[in-house]
Formats: structure tokens, sequence, C-alpha cells
């Protein structure tokens, strides 16, 4: 065994926060002990949200307690509910399905591009109805989705789009971030996404000032921020934490840097992994427009095999998702009958994840590459 295989590589590693373990003590210990025991919705948080949106050159930057969250506050505050449909992917995680659920609105199902596998316009496009409020695009592992397309489907028919970049922040698409191609746009800041946190918490990003305001009163009960206990609409519960957003603007000047890394990463994975596709084994392009790197994601057609294999040589990976939305019992109810989204199908059965985080060594990536390439040789041999 060569020294790499020697130590297993988590796909989570637990020592995302070392090196800023000191900085969100002494957070804690400040707020704790400060004067007005602010922990929530401080000037921290209007820090953060500051920071933020001078960064995207945005008009409003809301900050709040989930990526989930923020697309709930952004689809609460363009009315979206009963009678209405909102289109999302059918390959994705159940916050896009579920946050227009619970609004009472359908969300109907759009299937994806089978390489980029994030949703298809055209796709979206044969779904829309009288009843269509709002398409809701997510970016997906590392590629953005389609947003060009998308902005001109929303605009053609006039629906209003919700861009959940909850994975993609950092990323660009023809020079614009991700988050700031839809009317609203959201972040999570879960630990596992590129601007990740030791806690939960997710942010709206919007030109649309009224939208901005009502996204604002929203995620605190429906108040205004200048009168207290006036409730103006029924709210949520969606506030900020002082310690996270004070966690956050301590790490902002490093994000850059974390970015390149995992972009280096990304890269280096997709050069290696360029010819495997004859094996069973397909890998988004090298980097460039239009990318994030949130994670680095495959579709293998013997899916199980390369698991024990990466097992085996000390490599966690981790499939994220193994059906597509409206196979899950939550959702099924909401699918159309007798359509099925075959690519999103395919992808669901065949994506696996590679470890990809900054602190990754060369050493530790090589080992991950060699180790994928040999499956795919012995793929080849077995044939
Ligand atoms: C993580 C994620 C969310 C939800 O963010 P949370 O902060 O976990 O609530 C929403 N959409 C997508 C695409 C995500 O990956």
């Amino acid at each position: 065994m060569t020294t790499a295989t020697a130590e297993r590589i988590p796909f989570f590693p637990s020592d995302l926060f070392e090196g800023d373990r000191e900085a969100l003590l002494d957070t804690v210990h400040a707020i704790g002990t400060g004067a007005d025991q602010k922990f929530i919705l401080g000037e921290r948080t209007a820090g953060l949200e500051r920071a933020l949106r001078e960064g995207l050159g945005a008009d409003d930057v809301v900050a709040c307690s989930s990526g989930t969250s923020a697309l709930t506050l952004v689809l609460t505050a363009m009315d979206v509910g009963p009678g209405d449909e909102v289109v999302v992917p059918a390959f994705g995680c159940a916050p896009l399905a579920a946050t227009a659920a619970n609004r009472g609105a359908r969300p109907v199902f759009a299937d994806i591009d089978p390489l980029a596998l994030t949703a298809d316009p055209a796709a979206a496009e044969a779904l829309i109805t009288e009843r269509t409020k709002a398409l809701m695009p997510a970016h997906m592992f590392s590629v953005m989705a389609d947003m060009p397309g998308f902005r001109a489907l929303a605009d053609r028919y006039g629906l209003r789009l919700v861009e959940d970049s909850a994975v993609a922040q950092g990323g660009t698409l023809r020079g614009r971030p991700a988050g700031r191609w839809g009317d609203a746009g959201v972040y999570s800041f879960v630990q596992v996404k590129t601007f990740g946190m030791p806690g939960e918490g997710g942010a709206v990003v919007t030109d649309d000032r009224a939208l901005a305001a009502d996204v604002r009163m929203l995620r605190n009960h429906g108040q205004d921020g200048v009168h207290r206990f006036r409730h103006h609409r029924v709210g949520y519960n969606s506030r900020f934490d002082e310690v996270m957003a004070a966690f956050q603007l301590h790490r902002l000047a490093g994000l850059p840097g974390r970015l390149a890394r995992r972009a280096e990463i990304g890269a280096y994975y997709s050069e290696r992994f360029a010819s495997l596709a004859d094996q069973g084994i397909v890998a988004p392009p090298v980097g460039g427009d239009g990318r994030c790197h949130y994670v680095y994601a495959v579709l293998a057609e013997r899916r199980e095999a390369l698991v024990d294999h990466l097992a085996a040589h000390g490599v966690d990976s981790h499939v994220y998702y193994p059906r597509t939305l409206p196979e899950q019992p939550a959702f099924a109810h909401y699918a159309a009958d007798g359509v099925r989204p075959l690519h999103a199908e395919s992808a669901a059965r065949r994506n696996l994840a590679l470890p990809l985080y900054p602190h990754l060594s060369d050493a530790q990536v090589e080992h991950i590459a060699d180790t994928v390439c040999a499956f795919a040789r012995s793929q080849d041999r077995d044939r």
C-alpha cells in the first residue's frame, strides 16, 4: 500500500473548520458576554449582508436561517400558493419540491440535461400551463443550470425566476455570479456548501427591493424592523445567528482561495477521467464558464462496484440522490401520470460523488483519481 491509502479519506471531513477554531471560540465569548446579549439579527448579520451585497453588486442580500428557508421566503414573497405550479428539476434535493408543496403549490418536475444534470429549459417549457407561477432551476454538483435559457423562458412567459444557487456560491456564468440570474437567488451556508459554516444559515440575493423588503419582514414574523410587535404579514422565524455572521465575516476573505483550490482539484479529476467514458464512467468536462465546485460527481454504470473499490482503497464516496424527486414517496402524487423523466432516472442510478474539499492534499487527490482509473481499467479487462 502507498502512504496515501494508509489513511482513510473521508467524504465529509471532520476538520473543515479546524483552522478557525480560535476565531470561533473568541466570537462565542464576545457575543455571549456582550452588553446587549444580541444573538440574532444584530450588527454582525447586517455586516455579512453588506459584505455579500457589495461583493455581488446586488441591491440587497437578506440572511436567514437556511437555504431551504431562503427558498420558502422567496416563494412566499412572490405569493406562490394554492393553485399555483412551480417548475423544478426532477433530479435534486427535497427542498426544491418541498418548499413549493409547503406553500400549497404544486411542484412540477422537469427532466434534466443528461450531462449537465441540471433542469433542461426545453423540458421545463413543455410543462408550462396557465397555472405556472415560477421556474425554479437549481445548480447541481459542479455545473450551473442553463440560466440564460431559463431567464429567456421566464421573460417570454411572464414567470418569476427563482435561482436555487444553494450549492453554487462563488460560481459565475458569462461573468454573472450564481445567485444573480434569477429574480431572486438563494445560498445555503450549511457546512458542506462552498461557503459553509458550523451551523445552519442561508441568504436571499435580489435586485428587487420590494421583494427584499418582504423577505426581510417574513424572516422575522412579518415585522418591519421599525415597529416591534407590529406584524404586517404572516411570517416565519428564519432569523440569522450573530455568532455565525461573525464567523462568516472572518472566513469571507479566504473564500476565493478555497474556491480556487476546489476548482483545481475538480479540473485535475476531469483531466484524469476524460477518457473513461468508454469504460462506463462519465465525468463533468474540465472547468470553465458556468462551473461551481461544490461536489465532484461522476456517472458510473457499475456504481456499487466502484463504491466498493474506492472503499477498499480508503476512499469514501457518496450517492447524493439515489432516486428522482417524483420517485420519492413524499412527492410521487405530484408527478404527472405516465411521464417519466428518463435522464433524471438515469442520473439517480449512476451518480457518485468523490471527495472535494480545499484541504485535500495533492497526494490524496492523486490517490483518488488513480483509484477511479484503476477501477475503469479493470472494467475493460472484465469485458
Ligand atoms: C443544500 C441545498 C438546499 C437547502 O439548503 P439548506 O441550508 O440545507 O436548507 C436547497 N437546494 C439545494 C440545491 C441544495 O443543495
